[in-house]
């Protein structure tokens, strides 16, 4: 078995975990100090890595994680995070035990699920649950206050289960226009009132709303992208009163460099030809590392200056014409900074017609991510060797 922290590969991601912990401090700043933050670290911490995300963010400040299946709630027990854990989406009620056991929260919006819940429950069992409010989102949660009250109500008949927060999610939030956003915020206020108590944590905001309107804070937010320093969306950036911090770059070497000459191609289809000399250097990543094909054309960092991907995109590698001669080994940057050069995850999103969230998420696992804190690295994760 190889030792964890090794890869052997040029390619990688580097997870700033500084930033993390400066955008959540700066988040805790924006908020009055008696808010309550849930990190949101959710498909791996949106790619960037669960555990040390969790850790960076609780350092911070953050008193409460999330995630979206209990599977990755599991994989966060089993890395010895102990902080409360909320399941956001839907888990099955044939699991409530290995919820309750690993004290994991879930999240409940329908009152049969809860009745086969019970059946699974032993007397010492106890499972903590937020109950899900669809105020507009469409998604999951209960949509009229009948469904509320009949949820609360079982739920107080039985001392197996803990009411412990109620959540709602906007649609809308990162929209300039407010109209349904008030809607969905009102929708939540009157379903609020139908309690017959209030839990612990109630909850509604995620980045963009915590930003944005301080109405919708109750007692606790939902922090996720703006944590790893990415904006929630283009039309709201400037509405952002404090910097954020990227935390994710991506990093490969090249692995072979060659003059090409006038007519010479590059890569399948061999739809690149070179126009005269060319030097041409080979980078190993491809669409199975989620660089796909769309980034042909994208501009990488090398020698601090960009260089365009040339022909298509393998699955493995891709060709980017290079400024002039640089050796084998030089690195080179796909997302992050180099010397006064940036290249946004922003920057990657627009060129693939998408939004920030998708662009870390979809960087596969098959990339190794080193851990930095202090200028210094921490810890390397290489999936493909832990197990
Ligand atoms: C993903 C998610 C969040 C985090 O949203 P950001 O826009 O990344 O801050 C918050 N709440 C729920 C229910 C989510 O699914």
């Amino acid at each position: 078995m190889e030792a964890q922290g090794t890869f052997y590969r040029d390619t990688w991601v580097e997870v700033d975990l500084d930033s993390i912990r400066k955008n959540v401090a700066a988040v805790k700043k924006h908020v009055p100090k008696e808010i309550n933050v849930i990190a949101v670290v959710k498909a791996n911490a949106y790619g960037h890595g669960d555990v040390q995300v969790a850790q960076a963010a609780l350092e911070a400040g953050a008193v409460y994680l999330a995630v979206a299946f209990l599977d990755e709630a599991i994989a966060l027990r089993n890395k010895g995070i102990t902080a409360p854990i909320l399941v956001l989406g839907a888990s099955r009620p044939e699991d409530v035990r290995t919820a309750a056991d690993k004290h994991i929260t879930l999240t409940v919006f329908q009152q049969e699920w809860l009745q086969e819940a019970q059946k699974y429950l032993s007397d010492s069992d106890r499972l903590l649950l937020h109950i899900k409010v669809d105020s507009g989102m469409g998604r999951i949660g209960v949509r009229s206050s009948e469904e509320l009250t009949a949820i609360e109500q079982f739920v107080s008949r039985d001392k197996r289960l803990v009411f412990e927060g109620i959540f709602t999610h906007f649609a809308t939030a990162d929209e300039l226009d407010t109209t349904y956003f008030n809607q969905q915020l009102a929708f939540f206020e009157k379903m609020l009132g139908q309690l017959s108590q209030r839990p612990q944590y109630v909850h509604t905001s995620n980045s963009a709303a915590t930003i944005r309107f301080k109405k919708a804070y109750f007692n606790t937010i939902r922090l996720g992208i703006a944590m790893y320093g990415l904006t929630p969306s283009l039309e709201m950036e400037k509405e952002i009163p404090f910097p954020l911090h990227e935390a994710f770059s991506l990093k490969t070497r090249l692995v072979n460099v060659k003059k090409l000459h006038k007519g010479d191609k590059v890569s399948y289809g061999a739809t690149y030809e070179s126009q005269g000399d060319e030097w041409i250097g080979t980078l190993p990543i491809g669409y199975a590392d989620g660089w796909i094909r769309k980034l042909s054309g994208q501009e990488v960092l090398v020698g601090g200056v960009r260089a365009p991907i040339v022909g298509r995109i393998c699955m493995d590698q891709c060709m980017v014409r290079l400024p002039e001669y640089f050796p084998r080994g030089t690195e080179v940057t796909l997302i992050g900074t180099q010397g006064n050069q940036f290249i946004s995850v922003n920057e990657i999103a627009a060129k693939l017609e998408t939004i920030n969230y998708e662009v870390p998420c979809i960087i596969a696992a098959r990339v190794p991510r080193i851990y930095k804190k202090d200028g210094k690295i921490v810890a390397i994760n290489n999936y493909l060797l832990n197990s």
